[in-house]
């Protein structure tokens, strides 16, 4: 949720008018797309998925004989 210094408020994202708050005109839409947190997820998930991917091919090695 966007949070205006200004106000000293947080701001629904649907109350903003065009990313800005509707109350002092302060630009939010910036804080509101992509926060830390979602990347550091973004990024825990493709090394799980690796991390998987190299159990598949450990297992496929172990189990299928070419
Ligand atoms: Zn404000």
């Amino acid at each position: 949720m966007p949070w205006c210094e200004t106000c000293a408020i947080f701001r629904e994202p649907e109350a903003l008018e065009e990313g800005k708050c509707p109350g002092c005109q302060a630009d939010l839409a910036i804080k509101a797309k992509t926060p830390w947190h979602f990347k550091v997820l973004l990024v825990g998930t493709v090394i799980y998925l690796l991390y998987r991917l190299g159990q598949g091919i450990d297992w496929l090695v172990r189990h299928v004989h070419f």
